[in-house]
C-alpha cells in the first residue's frame, strides 16, 4: 500500500482529526479518534487455498496469479487512537521463526511492525489495547518477540492488554489438525504468562467508539471489529472478507473451518452492510485497502474502492 509519509505524531492526521460528538445521558462528549493504518509486508499464498472451490478461471479474472499459482496479499494493521486508548488490531507474522518457516510465505516489501507504528508516530508503549482478530500466526505472531537475551519470549507491547475470544483461545490450545500449524506455542503462551492476556467472552465495546463482534465460520471466535467514525461505521473484515474479490458469496477460502457457518455470516453482514453504508477495511486485499457496497443484479458487490487515509480527508 502506497500513500503514507513518514510524520511526528499527530502531523500526519493533521486535518483529518475529527473531532466526534457523542451524547451520553444528555450530556455532550468530545472524542478525537485518529486512525492509522500500514502494511506490515506482502506475502504469498497460493490463490487456490485463497478461492475454495471457485474454479481458477473465474478468480484469476480478478486476482492474478504468478507462474506457481502465488497471489500476492497484504498484511495490514489499523490504529485507533480514541485520545485515551490506543487500540491496534493485528500485529502479523513478527520474526521470531527460522528462515524455513517464512520461505513458505515469501514476503515482499516488508516493511516491518514497529516501523508501521513509527509512521503514525506511535511506539509500542503507546499501544494500550492489542485486539487480535485471532490466532492464525498471520494475524498475532508480532505481539510477542524474541527476548534481548535471545533466550526467552518478551512482549512487544508492554502496556497492553492483549484481546482475544475465549473461543478463539481454547480452539487454538487445543489445536484441531487442520489449524494446528498455524497455532505456533510461541505465538500463545507467552501471551498467557505475561498476564497481559484478556478473554473476552461475548461481543462487547472496548472503548468508545470500538466495539468487537464475534464471527466463527473462518475460525471459532474471529474478532471483528466496528469502529465508529464521524458517524460513519468502518468494519475490519479480517479473513471473514480477505479482500474484495471474497464479496461474492461462493468466495470463500480452502482455510475456513466451517464453510457452511461463513457462508450464512457473509450474507447477513454484507446485508447488515450495505443497508448501513459501512466501509470494508480489507486486511489482505493487496490491490484495495478500503471499499463501500452496492446492490446489483448478480448479488452485493463492491463499489468504490480507495485508501483509508483518502477516504478519511473526503468525509
Ligand atoms: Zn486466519
Amino acid at each position: 500500500m502506497k500513500g503514507f509519509k513518514k510524520s511526528k505524531r499527530g502531523g500526519l492526521f493533521k486535518g483529518v482529526s475529527l473531532i466526534l460528538a457523542i451524547g451520553v445521558n444528555c450530556f455532550t462528549k468530545f472524542i478525537g479518534m485518529r486512525l492509522h493504518s500500514f502494511n506490515i509486508t506482502n506475502f504469498k499464498i497460493d490463490g487456490g487455498a485463497m478461492f475454495g472451490v471457485v474454479p481458477k478461471i473465474l478468480w484469476e479474472k480478478h486476482y492474478p496469479a504468478d507462474e506457481n499459482n502465488f497471489c500476492n496479499w497484504s498484511l495490514r494493521s489499523l490504529v485507533i487512537d480514541t485520545g485515551d486508548r490506543v487500540v491496534l488490531i493485528d500485529n502479523g507474522f513478527g520474526n521470531k521463526q527460522s528462515e524455513k518457516f517464512f520461505s513458505r510465505f515469501h514476503l515482499n516489501n516488508y516493511k516491518g511492525l514497529e516501523e508501521g507504528l513509527a509512521e503514525g508516530g506511535y511506539k509500542p508503549e503507546d499501544v494500550t489495547d492489542m485486539v487480535l482478530t485471532h490466532l492464525h500466526t498471520d494475524h498475532c505472531g508480532g505481539g510477542v518477540k524474541t527476548s534481548k537475551d535471545g533466550n526467552g519470549y518478551e512482549m512487544t507491547f508492554p502496556n497492553a492488554r492483549y484481546i482475544v475470544s475465549k473461543d478463539q483461545w481454547e480452539w487454538a490450545v487445543n489445536p484441531n489438525m487442520r489449524e494446528k500449524d498455524t497455532y505456533l506455542p510461541e505465538n500463545l503462551h507467552p501471551m498467557e504468562e505475561s498476564g497481559q492476556l484478556h478473554l473476552i467472552e461475548e461481543e462487547r465495546e472496548i472503548c468508545p467508539g470500538v466495539s468487537l463482534r464475534l464471527f466463527n465460520g473462518h475460525t471459532r471466535g474471529q474478532i471483528i471489529p466496528f469502529i465508529s467514525y464521524n458517524g460513519r461505521t468502518i468494519v475490519f473484515a479480517a479473513d471473514l472478507l480477505p479482500s474484495t474479490v471474497h464479496i461474492p458469496l461462493p468466495y470463500i477460502m480452502s482455510y475456513d473451518v466451517m464453510p457452511l457457518e461463513t457462508l450464512k455470516e457473509k450474507e447477513l453482514f454484507l446485508k447488515e452492510a450495505l443497508d448501513n453504508g459501512y466501509v470494508l477495511f480489507f486486511q489482505h486485499d493487496y490491490y484495495n485497502e478500503c471499499c463501500n457496497l452496492q446492490d446489483t443484479h448478480k448479488g452485493i458487490r463492491a463499489k468504490d474502492t480507495f485508501l483509508l487515509q483518502q477516504w478519511l480527508r473526503e468525509i
